[in-house]
């Protein structure tokens, strides 16, 4: 079971699935619990000295929290641009170490907020459009979940998109999913794009950095999160 906010409302999600899918006879033998960071990472990695990387960078997959194997895309470029900093003695300053979020930023790191920003929207639906979705194969496609999970990233073809535009179309013609709905998914697509294109054009040195965050924070705050979104069905 994943969930945010609280362990306390990841076991009352479990009871609104155990309600709604009838689970095979079963005992409880253990429960564990744990944390792991579900939010965009840092603007930053790097410090005099210091690079953050996995869970402590909050690098996870957008789409399922997983953070293993995408985090070794930092460490990969990591260990590379501070092996050269550190060359002939010299000292990794915040300087010498920038490039890391330089090239994180512009690959993984843009795609990753493509992403982040379209689920906030698209996960905002009622059961019963869910449910659809499901049946359509919409949100959850096993297709574009195995090529998420290749390629960390939703990148669909032309076609692809012509597919799914098509179906939602369905969708609403058969009033199985509302106009808010497709209207919220629309918007969280457009605020994902311009978080991607704005990480693509992340400064390659930390003097255009001030100006790159004030511009961040503004596409972030139009993005929301999925926290806000789960408090504000709750309230
Ligand atoms: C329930 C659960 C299931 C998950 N399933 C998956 C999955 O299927 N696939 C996947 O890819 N990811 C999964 N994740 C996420 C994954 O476990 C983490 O993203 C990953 O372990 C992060 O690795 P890390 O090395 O950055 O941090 P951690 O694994 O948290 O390692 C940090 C280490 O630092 C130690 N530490 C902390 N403070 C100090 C200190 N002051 N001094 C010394 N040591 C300290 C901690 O004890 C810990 O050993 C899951 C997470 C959870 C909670």
């Amino acid at each position: 079971m994943g969930a945010n906010l609280s362990y306390e409302y990841a076991e009352e999600c479990f009871q609104k699935f155990a309600k709604a899918v009838p689970l095979p006879e079963h005992t409880i033998e253990k429960i564990e619990k744990g944390v792991t960071p579900y939010r965009r990472p840092p603007y930053s990695f790097v410090g005099d000295g210091f690079v953050a990387l996995g869970d402590s960078a909050c690098i996870t997959k957008p789409f399922s929290g997983e953070g293993i194997a995408c985090t070794w895309i930092l460490c990969d470029i990591a260990a590379k641009v501070a092996a050269a900093a550190m060359q002939n003695g010299n000292y990794p300053t915040k300087q010498r170490l920038w490039d890391i979020n330089t090239q994180y930023m512009r690959s993984q790191g843009a795609d990753f907020a493509n992403l982040l920003a379209t689920l906030i929207g698209a996960v905002d639906c009622t059961a019963e459009e869910n449910e659809y979705e499901f049946k359509k194969d919409i949100v959850f496609n096993s297709e574009d979940m195995s090529k998420m999970n290749r390629e960390f990233a939703a990148k669909l073809s032309t076609p692809e998109i012509l597919r799914l535009v098509s179906k939602i179309a369905g969708g609403l013609l058969t009033a199985n999913i509302r106009f808010k709905t497709v209207k919220a998914l629309l918007k969280a697509v457009m605020t994902a794009g311009a978080l991607e294109k704005h990480y693509k054009a992340y400064p390659e040195s930390p003097e255009g950095f001030d100006k790159w965050v004030t511009k961040s924070d503004k596409l972030w705050k139009k993005a929301g999160t999925m926290a806000d979104r789960i408090t504000k069905t709750r309230e």
